[in-house]
């Protein structure tokens, strides 16, 4: 799971930083920036969905804190 929780991680980083420059850049390349971002939040979106899950049992995993070691729907555990 930590790869997973990786990948994840850096998807959310890549929206921030998206966001923080279309409030920095202007004209055309402003609107290029937010397009940029909503297409990341939206691919995060997609990526959250379909691999934060339970290898065993396959059931979403929700808002697990960074403390779950186990998966709360069979007890799998996902490291
Ligand atoms: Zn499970």
């Amino acid at each position: 799971m930590q790869k997973r929780k990786q990948i994840l991680t850096v998807m959310i980083v890549i929206t921030f930083v998206l966001l923080l420059l279309a409030n920095f850049l202007h004209g055309i390349w402003r609107t290029v920036a937010w397009i940029a971002m909503i297409v990341s939040l939206l691919l995060f979106a997609l990526f959250w969905s379909a691999l934060w899950r339970c290898p065993k049992c396959g059931k979403h995993l929700g808002r697990l804190g960074d403390g779950a070691k186990v998966c709360p729907h069979c007890g799998e555990p996902l490291e």
